[in-house]
């Protein structure tokens, strides 16, 4: 069985064929232009291998209602040229396969869930984080991705200031200080003048970030109980995570049990980004199944 992904970012796509064990056999990185430009390679990549179905994880904002009159189109993004792309109808005109189509996080989230069950874990339920250049998150709770009025926006809850960055604006455009407006990737840039990646461990901006993602953790432990809850994207790391976990704890003062912080709190368990690679196979598959 020959099962394809479609990994759509922002600066990247990501396109594979895989079998049906999630095993990538063959990829390919195109660099997101225009949508005609980069659609279109997609659909070649995807012409030379006869793959059954086809999962998709896309940046968004995204139409995932299939009642929907613009179902499977990138809607009102920030990303120039892509607003008000028929991704899904582009790719369907050219390739004769089931497609789902989802967010890139839902699809990250999938990915880890299925690895999880693979791995033995006993889980029913897992949230997704990425903070990146912007904050997001997907969750699966019963085994089923959540959201039918739309696709969860986790990354834009509104936060308690931590007493040390009251002055700081945020950066979100829509509500300058939601969690992506506190702790994705460019606010270093605001806060400090350089780049996350230059900013040592040390640095008291990231018990700033930390007081933030805690929160973050908090509010998806009280409304959803997932089993665990995964952190991709550029920002985090196991040390930063380390920092994290100490704050929820304090933060939640044990009010409702949880799992072992080390294995509740964590970095994904698919290597290099590949997380929502396997979702992709696994959402293609699926559809094989009904
Ligand atoms: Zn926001």
């Amino acid at each position: 069985m020959l099962l394809g992904s479609v990994e759509a970012g922002g600066t990247k796509f990501v396109c594979a064929v895989g079998n049906e064990n999630y095993q990538v056999k063959n990829s390919i990185r195109i660099a997101t232009t225009t949508p005609q430009e980069t659609l279109q390679q997609v659909t070649a990549f995807f012409k030379k291998y006869p793959v059954e179905a086809i999962g998709i994880a896309s940046f968004g904002p995204i139409e995932i209602r299939k009642t929907a009159s613009k179902y499977g189109y990138i809607t009102d993004t920030p990303k120039k040229g892509w607003q008000n792309t028929d991704f899904l109808g582009f790719l369907k005109k050219d390739i004769d396969v089931p497609m789902f189509f989802t967010t890139d996080v839902n699809g990250s989230a999938y990915g880890e869930y299925v690895m999880s069950l693979l791995s033995n874990e006993d889980i029913d339920s897992l949230v997704y984080y990425t903070i990146g250049t912007g904050v997001g998150g997907g969750a699966i709770i019963d085994g089923q991705l959540v959201g039918s009025q739309g696709h969860p926006e986790m990354g834009h809850p509104l936060l308690k200031r931590h007493p040390d960055d009251v002055d700081f604006p945020g950066i979100c455009p829509f509500h300058q200080d939601c969690l992506e407006g506190l702790v994705s990737g460019p606010t270093f840039e605001a806060r400090v003048g350089m780049p996350g990646s230059e900013v040592p461990l040390t640095d008291s901006v990231w018990n700033i970030l930390s007081y933030y993602v805690a929160q973050a953790v908090l509010q998806v432990t009280l409304i959803l109980r997932p089993d665990k809850i995964v952190f991709g994207g550029g920002v985090v790391s196991e040390a930063f995570l380390k920092k994290v976990r100490s704050d929820f704890a304090k933060m939640l003062n044990s009010y409702v049990k949880v799992p072992n912080l080390d294995q509740y709190i964590v970095m994904p368990a698919i290597a290099n980004n590949g997380s929502a690679t396997v979702g992709d196979f696994a959402l293609a598959k699926n559809l094989l199944k009904k």
